[in-house]
């Protein structure tokens, strides 16, 4: 059969398909890069927010319009909205995130036995999905109840997948040519407390001893999971010296109704204990404006606070009530119009931030993996790629550079790109 993989959310969500491209592969089917190619399609949803529940039901509605007939939803909106997923057009197959780890023998009719032996060699998944840094899923689910979150529903509790399950992914990764790995899950900093009081500075060690792996990155990390030891980490210069630290607020108070174990407080003293270990380390946040009973001086606060950390980039997210969460039934919801003028004045302040970090590394040469060519007519080719500490870069080559590191003088910085030419 040829399957179509589609994904939206979170970088989860791609670890997903990626391992399930794999299962379909072993079992003799075709990965293809568009429906209208497909026999079959499956459909990682998101729920984060409304937009990305709307947004799913799109893309499944999309995928049916485009011929295929038998279409698999997955993922965390159809983990909580079963059957209104079951509703919509040409849906056969229902997965909730618990049982997505068999959705590929389920939907094949095979014992799970036949996909057990060693993970085949990582291909990137063809058409949008591809990517040249393999997406390894680590963890699931989350025991934290952030009163906002509907992931901690959709996912269920928290859970580690074993060390040797991951060096295996991450060996057929690199056997596949991938130059990076990123370790990823929803509360990928409580790796290993289900596994005997292990923590993610032991995951990331063994890693880094019982791989080649030159570039490793980790997603996103709670703050309240980190210490300042956990930063030696980075004397070992194949991890990536980028943090996503997800703040929220920058409010104790808002950062109470929230449920979030953290504190202005003790995130600055985070911050600073990376810093003295990497001055130069990228920290990126995620941010939610507009969160119930947020008041004028809550906002001020935050706003305050995202200008005091400086970050080198983030997502600001307004908030959007989800079924189930403690904070949908709060008093004090905040207007729409209200959350999204806090938003774009949240996005202005990292943007200003984020540009001064950009024009800190121009002039210096770095190493960028590139994640994207297009063709440039007589100039040749376009890529487009990351550095290790997450500075989006673009220069010109005679050939195309994909899935390449090269080292990249940093020339000019302009709309979040940094242009650069590449040393060969
Ligand atoms: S830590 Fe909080 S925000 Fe993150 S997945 Fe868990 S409940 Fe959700």
């Amino acid at each position: 059969m040829k399957i179509f993989l589609d994904t939206i959310g979170c970088r989860l969500n791609q670890a997903e398909i990626e391992s399930m491209s794999r299962q379909f592969r072993a079992a003799g089917h075709e990965i293809v890069a568009a429906a209208e190619h497909a026999d079959m399609a499956v459909v990682n949803t998101c729920a984060v927010t409304t937009q990305a529940a709307s947004d799913s039901r799109g893309k499944i509605r999309t995928i049916a319009r485009a011929g295929v007939n038998e279409i698999v939803a997955t993922g965390c909106w159809t983990s909580i909205q079963p059957n209104e997923a079951a509703a919509l057009p040409n849906v056969r197959h229902v997965v909730a995130n618990d049982k997505k780890d068999l959705l590929v023998p389920e939907v094949l009719g095979l014992p799970m036995e036949s996909f057990e032996k060693e993970p085949m060699d990582r291909i990137p998944i063809p058409g949008l999905h591809r990517r040249t840094r393999a997406f390894i899923k680590v963890q699931d689910g989350c025991d934290n109840k952030c009163t906002f979150c509907v992931t901690t529903i959709a996912r269920g509790e928290g859970r580690s997948r074993p060390l040797g399950d991951v060096i295996a992914d991450v060996n057929a990764a690199l056997a596949g040519g991938s130059k990076e790995i990123v370790l990823t899950g929803v509360h990928l900093g409580s790796w290993g407390q289900d596994l005997g009081a292990q923590h993610l500075r032991d995951l990331v060690h063994a890693l880094l001893r019982e791989t080649d792996v030159k570039r490793l990155r980790l997603s996103s990390l709670e703050p309240w999971d980190l210490d300042a030891d956990f930063f030696s980490l980075w004397n070992d210069k194949r991890l990536m010296p980028h943090l996503h630290l997800p703040l929220q607020s920058g409010s104790d108070s808002t950062l109470k109704r929230m449920a979030r174990k953290t504190t202005p407080d003790s995130f600055r003293g985070l911050v600073q204990a990376a810093r003295s270990i990497m001055p130069d380390v990228a920290i990126t946040t995620d941010l939610i404006a507009g969160f119930p009973g947020e008041t004028d001086e809550e906002f001020s606060e935050t706003l305050n606070f995202v200008r005091e950390m400086n970050f080198s980039g983030g997502h600001v997210f307004t908030y959007s009530p989800r079924p189930g969460t403690g904070a949908a039934r709060m008093k004090g919801q905040i207007k729409l119009e209200v959350g999204k003028r806090r938003n774009r004045i949240l996005q202005a302040a990292i943007e200003e931030s984020a540009t001064s970090y950009r024009e800190k590394f121009i002039g210096q040469t770095m190493s960028v993996l590139w994640e994207s060519t297009t063709e440039y007519g007589e100039y040749g080719w376009r890529m487009e790629g990351w550095t290790g500490n997450y500075l989006r870069v673009s220069a010109i080559a005679a050939s195309p550079r994909w899935n390449e590191v090269d080292d990249v003088m940093l020339l000019a910085a302009t709309d979040g790109l940094v242009q650069g030419d590449i040393l060969l």
